[in-house]
């Protein structure tokens, strides 16, 4: 089994908070307690990481952060303490998104979900929104409505995906299920905390449908903790829930390994920390 949370910048108080918060889940994994030390170099820097590192004190602080105590505009440039580093919150805006979007091979619909806060305090939305519509594997996955950054790592996963069902299962992939993308709302095991969902920064895949109409489900199919895959099936699953996490198509990838929320789905997102959940 590999689950490891890895946090590419040292100190920070929210970083200490993420250690905490996903601390029930990681400390059984052998990698684990080495990469959630504070003082840990970051192994695996990926492009949606921001900010400075900042001193280590911060990472002491044994109080978990919760997201209301965050600022809620989510601006990092306007943080007064550099040791308020946003954790969690909506993602940064990527430079010339459309631009890369085309790049990437992507057809979209420009789309909003304006950022806004809740009564309960959650700061929803995100400024770069997008229905994305066909990618370069040629995949349907029902216009869901996403961010920049995860319709790029769409882009990137769909080519995995195809290239991993092809050596596999002797098909490609031509239709995914997914069970939502955008939804206002704290994390589902952890009360308190905000969902990349909340941003439209994640996406749940239920199942994958093959040019033949079979599908291949995640629940049951999985390989769960470490265990052999029992056929081509969970090859499949395993290879393309790891090559994602590991060529930095996402950077979170939760599985059936990571805990019983995840059995019937992948979750992927593009937090600003990385959670290898495969
Ligand atoms: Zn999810």
């Amino acid at each position: 089994m590999r689950i490891r949370l890895l946090v590419a910048a040292a100190g920070g108080l929210s970083m200490a908070a993420l250690a905490a918060f996903f601390a029930t889940e990681v400390l059984h994994a052998e990698e684990a307690p080495a990469a959630l030390a504070h003082d840990q170099p970051a192994p695996t820097p990926v492009s949606s990481v921001v900010g400075e590192p900042t001193p280590d004190q911060t990472a002491e602080d044994p109080t978990p952060t919760k997201p209301d105590d965050a600022p809620s505009d989510a601006e990092p440039d306007e943080s007064e303490d550099e040791s308020d580093e946003v954790w969690v919150g909506p993602p940064d805006v990527i430079p010339d998104c459309e631009a890369k979007l085309a790049e990437a091979g992507i057809e979209y619909k420009p789309s909003r979900i304006p950022l806004h806060k809740t009564k309960s305090g959650i700061t929803c939305g995100a400024a770069q929104v997008v229905r994305y519509t066909k990618g370069p594997g040629g995949i349907s996955w029902g216009n869901p409505q996403v961010t920049c950054g995860v319709a790029l790592g769409m882009a990137k996963l769909e080519g995995i995906i195809q290239e991993e069902a092809e050596r596999h299962l002797g098909r490609r992939v031509k239709r995914i299920k997914h069970m939502g993308t955008y939804s206002c709302r704290e994390m589902a095991n952890y009360p308190g905390w905000v969902s990349e969902h909340s941003y439209a920064n994640a996406i749940d895949i239920k199942y994958f449908a093959l040019t033949n109409g079979k599908e291949i489900p995640v629940l049951g199919k999985y390989p769960r903790d470490g265990a052999e895959p029992k056929d081509a099936a969970g090859r499949f699953l395993r290879a393309v829930a790891r090559r994602t996490y590991d060529e930095h198509a996402f950077s979170v990838v939760l599985t059936p390994s990571f805990d019983r929320i995840h059995r019937n789905h992948f979750h992927l997102d593009m937090a600003r920390y990385l959670v290898d959940g495969t």
